[in-house]
């Protein structure tokens, strides 16, 4: 049976499943929607400074969801 593997996004390598985590930001209250919008990072959850970046990954998220200021930004750019 083939292992399933992910693309960490912080250091961008191929890793299998158990070495990979996910770091979940939640952009409703940016936004400013009721509805849920999240935003999930995969990382190597072996290495520290993947686990740093994707935690300032999810950061940068939520400044560039709070500077969203009109519909069409958000549907032309966002995913929720
Ligand atoms: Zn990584």
């Amino acid at each position: 049976m083939h292992e399933i593997t992910w693309i960490c996004e912080v250091c961008k390598r191929e890793r299998p499943d158990k070495a990979i985590s996910v770091h979940t930001v939640d952009l409703s209250e940016a936004f400013g929607i009721a509805s849920t919008c999240q935003r999930n990072i995969k990382y190597c959850n072996d290495n520290k400074r993947c686990h740093e970046g994707a935690k300032a990954e999810g950061d940068n998220e939520v400044t560039r969801a709070r500077n969203i200021k009109t519909k069409e930004d958000h549907l032309g750019r966002w995913w929720c």
